[in-house]
């Protein structure tokens, strides 16, 4: 992952960045490590009209829907000096529990973005899980189309941008996991799929090739 505050790569197994010391401790000094309630959108700055709410809420039913394991969460709220984008985003990953009624969502296969109008920043923090599907020039380019909507005053639509390139990015990982032979899971047998034998056994209707016996001569 990037160290939040310099940027510079940290192995998620330190718990400090090597390069300016940047620690989850130090952020729970400023915001404590309580779990908070990660809703969908927090708009603590007021920048959205109804009808974006309303859009965007949209999108992210979508993204869920798509996605049962993951969630995009938005935050959008002047910080204060002494927290960046990243840091809160850093934090709200590690210490929101996402607020879905429906199944658990692990923060691991969460984002956030977040956006401070009146620094006029915005960031957008991903899960350890899903942050290898996401090279630097995707997030550039996410984050260049983010920039242009928010300079416009466009709140919903960055948000709107943003969540629905995650999903594109996830869809076509997801797809290249598939074909991965090391990734299909061979089943011993109808139980290990969840699925009862038929007493007797009926002979399956389509084998492989190779189990034919070979033609007589
Ligand atoms: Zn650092």
């Amino acid at each position: 992952m990037k160290c939040p505050r310099c940027q510079s790569s940290v192995h998620p197994e330190q718990t400090s960045c090597p390069a300016c010391g940047f620690s989850a401790t130090l952020l729970h000094c400023h915001l404590g490590n309580q779990w908070v309630r990660l809703e969908r959108i927090t708009d603590a700055a007021h920048c959205l009209r109804l009808e974006d709410t309303r859009r965007v809420e949209v999108i992210l039913d979508d993204f869920e829907r798509s996605f049962p394991q993951a969630f995009f969460a938005v935050y959008l709220g002047t910080l204060p000096n002494n927290l960046n984008v990243a840091e809160l985003g850093f934090w709200l990953l590690n210490q929101g529990a996402f607020n879905t009624h429906s199944v658990s969502r692990r923060n691991d296969y969460g984002m956030v973005l977040v956006v401070d109008p009146a620094a006029q920043t915005a960031c957008i923090t991903l899960g350890y899980a899903i942050e290898a599907c996401f090279s630097p020039k995707i997030i550039t380019r996410m984050m260049q189309t983010v920039g242009s909507h928010l300079r416009k005053g466009a709140f919903g639509m960055a948000i709107e941008a943003s969540c629905i390139r995650a999903g594109e990015v996830l869809r076509k990982h997801a797809r290249y996991m598939q074909w991965q032979p090391e990734a299909a899971v061979v089943a011993d047998g109808p139980s290990d799929i969840g699925l009862q034998p038929l007493r007797g056994g009926h002979r399956s209707a389509s084998r492989p090739l190779a189990d034919y016996p070979a033609p007589r001569t």
